[in-house]
């Protein structure tokens, strides 16, 4: 297919037809294969030699067709409006944890990162407890404070790395990638954005700027929370300054061709659930800032939201699929809504095709410092949801029974 013929929407749909399938298989092989054989001495020469003409594929940790084919089309969701287009690459990862870790050990070295302090809790945890043994510290930063983040790039010439998420938990904060990527350049350093929350439906960081774009591909781009992947996608000359192929070749941390199989079924339908998705979100935020009993809803998509203009200029078609909500009775009344949904699964994760609820404060952060747990602004009524797909009207009806079930506080 002619790649810029049509539009991404329509491209993603398609990009799972093989070429040359000695069957015509329809939809992408899964090359279920460890090794490769080759045709002679000769064609597996030319492979390790990097010459053309030889085998194209040796070893699956190296490289493999199932694998290839997710990888392009990853490298089109996020850069296909690029002039650069086709300089733009991917690689798919074992997990979102491996595509992060991976990318900061290779663009970080012996240097500093500048990262957000509201980060998804592994990434976090790895730049203040495993980084540092590995000679990368990180400076945390509220990195829309763009005279501090002059300041701290213009103090600290070992900073490497700037490190942010388009949409940050919990308060669904939204940083500035093009205000940030002009001090990036500025200052010769690297600009990575986790483009979970956000996905390439709503927002392309490299256009904005960004140098890399990591993802947790078991959120939306696999949609159907089956199963666990990840992804970096920059230019190929930067990612090939960094080593980044052969950091994921010798850490190890590569997709299988089974899961970049099923991803590249659910990318089929990306761009219809993403629109259902912030549909189903924007209605859900807008029902639960009218309840009496919520305090609080954050979601950029709302005009109350502190990054509402900065979001609306940034991304298209709406503002992803995750809010979450501070309720008025706090954590009786949160444990309580987590008992009373019925539709509503008591998941962690997001960017399923059924909505996912739960409470931070009984579950996931429950064994944290409560101290440490306030100061990440996960109050005791916070509740994290990551809307679904399901009809909107089932989703606000059960959110509604179970709110009404909550019983006021006594004493
Ligand atoms: C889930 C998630 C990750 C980690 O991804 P895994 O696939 O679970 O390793 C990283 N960043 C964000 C924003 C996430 O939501």
């Amino acid at each position: 297919m002619n790649k810029s013929k049509f539009s991404i929407e329509s491209e993603t749909v398609h990009a799972d037809h093989p070429k040359n399938d000695p069957f015509g298989s329809h939809v992408m092989p899964i090359y279920q294969t460890s090794t490769f054989q080759f045709d002679s001495v000769e064609d597996g020469r030319k492979f390790f030699a990097q010459e053309e003409g030889g085998a194209t594929h040796s070893y699956s940790r190296l490289g493999n067709p199932t694998v290839d084919r997710l990888e392009a089309i990853l490298a089109r969701l996020e850069g296909s409006d690029l002039p650069d287009s086709d300089d733009i690459s991917a690689l798919a990862f074992s997990s979102g944890m491996a595509a992060i870790s991976t990318a900061l050990i290779a663009m970080a070295k012996q240097g500093t990162v500048v990262a957000q302090p509201a980060l998804y809790g592994c990434t976090g945890q790895f730049l203040k407890e495993e980084a540092p043994e590995l000679g990368i510290d990180t400076h945390f930063l509220d990195l829309n404070d763009l005279d501090a983040l002059d300041k701290a790039l213009k103090e600290n010439p070992e900073v490497k790395v700037i490190y942010a998420e388009t949409i940050a938990n919990p308060t669904m904060e939204v940083v500035n990638i093009s205000a940030i990527a002009d001090l990036a350049e500025a200052y010769n350093v690297t600009f990575i954005v986790d483009n979970t929350f956000g996905t390439p439906y709503h927002v392309r960081p490299l256009e904005h700027g960004a140098d890399v774009v990591v993802h947790s591909a078991t959120k939306y781009l696999n949609g159907h929370g089956t199963l666990i992947g990840g992804a970096v996608v920059g230019r190929n000359t930067l990612l090939e300054e960094f080593n980044l192929a052969t950091y994921r070749k010798n850490l190890g941390g590569v997709m299988s061709p089974f899961e970049s199989w099923l991803l590249l079924n659910g990318l089929k339908t990306f761009n219809l659930r993403m629109e259902r998705h912030a549909e189903n979100t924007m209605g859900v935020a807008e029902y639960l800032d009218q309840h009496e009993g919520v305090n609080k809803v954050f979601y950029p998509g709302l005009q109350s939201h502190p990054d509402y203009n900065l979001t609306s200029d940034m991304f298209d078609g709406g503002y992803g699929g995750v809010l979450s909500f501070e309720l008025e009775g706090g954590f009786e009344a949160g444990v309580q809504l987590m008992e009373n949904v019925e539709l509503c699964t008591l998941a962690v994760s997001l960017g399923t095709a059924d909505t996912l609820i739960q409470h931070p404060a009984s579950m996931t952060h429950s064994v944290m410092d409560e101290e440490l747990r306030l100061q990440a602004g996960i109050t005791d009524g916070l509740v994290r949801l990551a809307v679904g797909i399901e009809k909107i009207d089932d989703i606000i009806a059960d959110l509604k029974q179970a709110l009404a079930k909550i019983e006021p506080a006594t004493g």
